[in-house]
């Protein structure tokens, strides 16, 4: 199988993360549409919806996704990916779509622990716990919907990598 695998799931669920362990257990090259759209851009996203909105940054992000996608590429999206259809549509028809599903008292966790690395402009302005509830209540159906396996993503990234592979190799026999 060379298509390309599509990551999909709330902030702090382990794309990036889990993404590049995935692509060392099946030689498939990386890319992450975060840090490809901010390469791009020569700017960081929170700086890239303070000057132009989140609308605009919406368009840099579909474009991305679009340009990024090639065989044997794992492909880690952001967060808010699912929240256009031509997305959906776009990475359903292109490649096999997986969801990192992980109950908000674990991506509450590592986001605490590790702010850093998932800096993003804040969605809603309020704690990090009520916000990854209020984000995941609004898009957990769409990441369902748009994935074609969901996979429990609570365990190390070692483990998810194995529970992808297996979701694969199901699909494939
Ligand atoms: P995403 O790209 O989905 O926003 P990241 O891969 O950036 O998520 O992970 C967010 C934080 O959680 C990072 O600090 C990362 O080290 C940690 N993390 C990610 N996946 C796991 C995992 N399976 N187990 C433990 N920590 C993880
Ligand atoms: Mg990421």
């Amino acid at each position: 199988m060379t298509q390309p695998i599509f990551l999909i799931g709330a902030r702090g669920c382990g794309k990036t993360t889990v993404g590049e362990a995935l692509t060392r257990a099946c030689g498939f090259a990386f890319i992450d549409t975060d840090q490809a759209l901010q390469a791009k851009a020569q700017r960081s996203i929170a700086e890239i919806v303070e000057d132009e909105g989140w609308s605009a940054f919406r368009a840099r992000e579909t474009a991305t996704l679009q340009s990024v996608t090639q065989p044997a590429t794992v492909i880690a999206t952001g967060g808010g990916i699912i929240l256009s259809p031509i997305n959906c549509d776009f990475m359903r028809n292109n490649g096999v779509v997986i969801y990192l599903n992980a109950p908000v008292s674990v991506l509450a966790e590592r986001l605490e622990a590790f702010p850093e690395e998932a800096q993003r402009p804040t969605l809603t302005g309020k704690p990090i716990s009520e916000e990854v509830h209020e984000v995941l209540a609004q898009r957990d159906a769409l990441y369902r919907q748009t994935a074609h396996h969901v996979v429990d993503a609570s365990g190390s990234p070692e483990q998810v990598v194995r529970e992808i592979l297996t979701a694969l190799q199901v699909a494939r026999a």
